[in-house]
């Protein structure tokens, strides 16, 4: 089976030689943060697919939720705009005073998006509540889960691995990828995806929040759920590889070596990374190699998921 998107041009692989020389690895970025919206980002890739969905069926509203920071719901008020649609972004957080909204949000409530704030607990009754307000507007509108967890998202990351082939000869067949892993429907797709078009290459998940245990299960439950969406191409590991070491104290905390990598990473040749995401990542990507689990010259794809507006909101670097 297969699901449609939006046209999108695909982000670019980029070779970083001065840092791969560095790590003593073959080191492509995939530039999914330089994508067509402004931020870009894996939301990006994941609404192109949900929203072509949603226009077919001919919805013309959107509710979705994110924290105060959420690449999604800025994505998603971006993309609202554009198809011209009304949207209602759910915000688990505190109202900040004032004109104090910062990166994502600034963009979302820019874009017309309706912000309403709300506690964690919350956030479903208040979901259902904009749902009915629009249905009582006269709207169509489209419920979309928190980070575009769904399975035209996780779909996404899979087409983007069958893309991915156009993008490397046969000499650089990846043997690693490295990507931040939140609800894990971006790395879900990438599994399938490798484990259909690169069989020999490892995913490895940098959990940015969640524990092991819960990262799996969510992960191992997107991909049996896209796995028999396109018919079972792949045998369903048992296991794979979320890394919850670098999560530090929580999802938005930071650490002084994580920091030293982002400087390091954009001093040294310019890749700009954000703490909440990117930066353990690739924090994570050093470390296996400083330790030896990379072996030198690996060809490793880091897959760069966006995260600039995190950076800049960041009171932390
Ligand atoms: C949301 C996000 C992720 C995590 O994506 P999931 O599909 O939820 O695992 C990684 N990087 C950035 C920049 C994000 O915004």
């Amino acid at each position: 089976m297969m699901l449609e998107s939006f046209s999108f041009d695909d982000s670019k692989l980029e070779e970083y030689n001065i840092l791969g020389s560095k790590l003593n690895i073959n080191l492509f970025v995939k530039r999914d943060d330089l994508s067509q919206i402004l931020g870009g980002g894996n939301k990006f890739r994941k609404l192109c697919f949900i929203l072509r969905k949603a226009q077919k069926e001919e919805y013309n509203a959107i509710v979705t939720a994110g924290g105060l920071n959420s690449n999604h719901a800025r994505a998603t008020a971006i993309m609202a705009a554009k198809l011209g649609w009304r949207c209602i972004l759910i915000i688990h957080a505190d109202k900040p005073e004032g004109l104090n909204f910062k990166g994502n949000l600034k963009l979302a409530s820019l874009c017309g998006a309706e912000l309403r704030f709300t506690e964690m607990e919350t956030v479903s009754d208040e979901m259902d509540r904009a749902m009915t307000d629009l249905v009582e507007l006269g709207y169509k509108p489209y419920y979309i889960w928190g980070g575009g967890h769904s399975l035209e998202g996780t779909y996404a990351y899979y087409n983007a691995i069958d893309r991915l082939q156009k993008d490397l000869n046969v000499a650089n067949k990846p043997n690693y990828i490295f990507l931040a892993s939140g609800t894990g429907a971006t790395q879900a797709g990438v599994e399938i995806g490798i484990r259909q078009f690169y069989p020999e290459c490892k995913v490895i998940g940098v959990s940015v929040a969640r524990k092991s245990n819960r990262g799996k299960i969510a992960i191992l439950e997107s991909m049996a759920e896209l796995n028999s969406f396109l018919g079972f191409p792949i045998k369903l590991p048992s296991d794979i590889e979320f890394d919850d070491s670098w999560i530090g104290d929580g999802y938005e905390s930071t650490y002084p070596e994580l920091l030293d990598t982002i400087r390091w990473a954009a001093s040294t040749e310019g890749l700009i990374l954000d703490p909440t995401y990117t930066g353990k990542a690739f924090h994570a990507l050093k470390m296996y190699v400083n330790n030896g689990t990379i072996p030198s010259s690996a060809n490793v794809v880091f897959w760069h998921t966006g995260g600039l507006l995190n950076l800049m909101a960041s009171n932390q670097i």
